[in-house]
């Protein structure tokens, strides 16, 4: 301790999130939000919060939502939990599954909030770099307490076979978290391995593909045992009246949401393509937003020279990412205007 402040936090560097330039004329390709509003049902949600439901507390644990959230991936109740972004319950599962000297694991590049969240904890981290190719073997010793496993991963937008999901499993002894904010995106998904380990947890978020990153909601999904660690240490209160109703609505309309990833996906396919005729080396993004290498390697200035033009997106230095830029999929139109820029720089 030097004056007052844990050292630990003293030393922390936060976790910095992703520009919110507020002029109108600014296209947001920078953190991965859904260009697509979310279910009108969420209004009607919304509407139909009373003075009542503001005056009281919310349900402590969310329940009618955590119901509709198990019926969907067809689970009990006890196997759900849910929080104020699933930033929150990454951050709970560091103080529920280790101990002081635990190690936290994790693939690098991911997630830069991992470490953050390890350092806030106090725990060692270690973390397994990708490869080049930011493909990841999963490694013969882990000797961790707890590993984030981000799927698909973020900044490359690459998943991983479910059988290296497996593999994971069984060599950390410890509890495996596998972070599915962008699962609704992809091919497939990791629910259904919750029946074959119980050393598993899966977290999934509102913000991506149900259009709900203001509302700040995610949840976790695992083994009861495992969740009622969780529940024991969130605060009482971890959602409000607003995210809870907004949440179950949006769940319960899945038509929506798969309207919603379905556009996203085929705007991804068509953007992939036009980077790929420009020259560009696009990972296969299974997320919504693509990982691209320009052909001259010039991620910082070309990321420069959008940001100018009013287009931000994303930038990540360093050795393996340096040379690629991470850009959100918009709508069709947005995706048109950031091609329309990208080649006025390359004019
Ligand atoms: N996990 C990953 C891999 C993410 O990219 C993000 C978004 N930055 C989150 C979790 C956090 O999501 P939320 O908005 O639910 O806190």
């Amino acid at each position: 301790m030097s004056g007052g402040v844990r050292k630990s936090v003293q030393d922390l560097h936060p976790y910095v999130p992703g520009e919110q330039p507020n002029a109108a004329d600014v296209l947001k390709l920078n953190t991965n939000e859904n260009p697509y509003p979310p279910s009108p049902r969420v209004f009607e949600a919304i509407g139909e919060c009373g003075p009542d439901s503001l005056r009281k507390y919310p349900h402590p644990t969310a329940a009618p939502l955590c119901a509709a959230i198990a019926k969907l991936h067809g689970l009990s109740v006890e196997q759900v939990l849910v929080g104020n972004g699933s930033d929150e319950l990454l951050a709970l599962c560091t103080r529920a599954f280790l101990e002081n000297d635990g190690r936290i694991g994790y693939m690098e590049p991911s997630y830069s909030l991992y470490p953050i969240l390890s350092d806030i904890a106090d725990v060692r981290k270690i973390d397994f770099p990708l490869e080049a190719d930011f493909t990841w073997k999963v490694p013969n010793t882990l000797d961790v307490d707890f590993f984030f496993l981000t799927r698909p991963n973020a900044p490359t937008s690459l998943s991983l076979p479910l059988e290296d999901v497996r593999e994971l499993c069984r060599r950390v002894a410890g509890v495996v978290l596998v972070d599915e904010a962008y699962a609704d995106f992809a091919d497939d998904d990791a629910v259904a391995l919750l029946k074959e380990f119980d050393n598993l947890l899966i977290s999934r978020t509102f913000s991506k593909s149900y259009s709900l990153a203001g509302v700040r909601l995610g949840y976790v999904l695992g083994a009861p045992a495992l969740v009622a660690a969780l529940y024991k240490i969130k605060d009482s209160y971890n959602t409000d009246v607003f995210a809870q109703r907004i949440g179950k609505a949006a769940v319960e309309d899945q038509a929506w949401m798969k309207s919603s990833t379905t556009a996203i996906r085929g705007t991804r396919t068509a953007v992939t393509r036009e980077l790929a005729a420009r020259g560009y080396t696009v990972r296969p993004s299974q997320a919504n937003f693509v990982f691209a290498r320009p052909p001259q390697g010039d991620a910082e200035r070309i990321f420069m020279g959008l940001r100018d033009a009013k287009v931000f997106i994303r930038y990540f230095p360093g050795p393996l990412t340096g040379a690629y830029l991470r850009i959100t999929i918009g709508t069709d139109d947005e995706m048109t205007r950031f091609f329309k820029v990208l080649d006025s720089l390359s004019a």
